[in-house]
């Protein structure tokens, strides 16, 4: 029998930071995922991995930003130095302002002593791309303090991480296999503490926690190579487009659009009408010509509170989940990692918001 204090059940971004900050602090791990390589994808192998501090037509800051945004620099800091990888790069997003009503929105976000920091202007080199490569608009905003984090390459690198420290099984937990007992869980031949399912979207059909109200959705996104283009900001009209990551090397010319949002869906693969959805926008919104190179789909863990699902189950304290991170979880995973391990390791209280306490098993 092989024993450690935690099993992770899935290697998505959740998994991934949780893991790793467990391990910081000493703590042995087993981490299970089930991906193999193909063209089924989680949602952290294709996410654009944006922080987007302001959002919506009336420019409202993202939830508990000021407190997400410090956490996730320092924590994809910890995890570049560790993984030897460059991850964090930080964007201004470039908003089209559609009509008056939105310009004026923006015009009293300036005014907020606490929105300052967010709120830039248009440099004259972005004015000139504008003119060059997009159609007109009414008017630009710029939002500052925006980053990228390369989740895809996260994901794999931790893979490789995990498996030379001997802590990562490639295979599905059957929850129904699962051995519960008082003070320990067992799988197979692995005794842990606790086992804390990270498992995405697959969460909501997951016996322990299915009564979680799980609201998955469906993304679809291009990968589009538009040469000269040259923009290291990311673009946000209906759609975003986004560099990737660097405009040097393999990278070049290649940018992420998207993403699309179904809430009903028979399956997980790409589909044509959404193609066509982002090829229709980015025509609206383009002067220059584009080349699709591929069409990648996934979904995504949210839910219907738009809080994410933290916590150990009402009558089962060994099994426990970290999940619900919807469609922001490159800010929210590691301040909420952070705060789980903090109450994992030194009985600190979880913040009521994300604990699953809110809901009845
Ligand atoms: C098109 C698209 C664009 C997005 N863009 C952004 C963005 O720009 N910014 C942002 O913050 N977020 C974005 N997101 C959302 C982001 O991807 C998610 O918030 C985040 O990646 C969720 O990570 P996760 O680890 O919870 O889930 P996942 O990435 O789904 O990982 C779960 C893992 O668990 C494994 N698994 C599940 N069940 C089991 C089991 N029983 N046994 C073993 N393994 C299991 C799965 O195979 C998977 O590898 C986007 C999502 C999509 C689809």
């Amino acid at each position: 029998m092989i024993k450690v204090d935690y099993i992770i059940v899935g290697q998505g971004l959740a998994g991934s930071v949780l893991a790793f900050l467990l391990m910081q602090k000493g703590q042995s791990v087993m981490i299970f995922d089930n991906y193999t390589e193909g063209s089924k994808k989680a949602s952290s192998q294709i996410a654009a991995g944006v922080i987007n501090p302001i959002t919506g037509m009336r420019f409202v800051k993202t939830w508990r930003i000021d407190e997400l945004l410090p956490v996730a620099y320092s924590t994809y800091k910890e995890i570049e130095t560790v993984l030897g990888i460059k991850l964090w790069h930080d964007r201004h997003f470039i908003r089209v302002l559609r009509h008056i009503e939105e310009e004026n929105n923006w015009l009293l976000r300036q005014n907020y002593a606490d929105y300052a920091s967010f709120c830039g202007q248009i440099p004259p080199s972005v004015s000139e791309s504008l003119e060059a490569h997009f159609k007109p608009h009414y008017a630009y905003a710029t939002v500052n303090r925006g980053a990228q984090v390369n989740l895809p390459l996260l994901v794999s690198r931790f893979k490789t991480y995990f498996k030379d420290n001997a802590c990562f099984t490639n295979g599905e937990i059957i929850s129904d296999d699962l051995i519960v007992s008082t003070t320990c869980v067992q799988y197979k031949n692995i005794e842990a503490q606790k086992i804390i399912f990270c498992e995405g979207a697959k969460g909501s059909t997951n016996p322990y926690f299915s009564y979680l109200p799980f609201n998955p959705d469906k993304g679809e996104l291009l990968l589009v190579r538009i040469p000269n283009l040259n923009w290291t900001n990311i673009y946000k009209n209906k759609m975003a487009i986004v560099p990737l990551h660097d405009t040097e090397g393999a990278t070049k010319d290649l940018y992420w659009v998207g993403a699309t949002n179904t809430w009903a869906f028979e399956n997980d693969q790409p589909e044509e009408r959404a193609k066509l959805l982002i090829i229709n926008e980015l025509k609206s919104n383009l002067n220059t010509d584009f080349e699709v190179v591929f069409h990648q789909a996934a979904i995504r863990p949210t839910v219907k509170d738009r809080r994410p699902f933290i916590g150990l189950h009402p009558k089962h304290p060994n099994i426990a989940i970290f999940n619900g991170f919807g469609t922001k979880g490159t800010s929210l995973v590691p301040f909420w990692a952070n705060h789980f391990t903090d109450f994992l390791l030194q009985n600190t209280p979880l913040d009521k918001e994300v604990d699953i306490c809110r809901f009845s098993g």
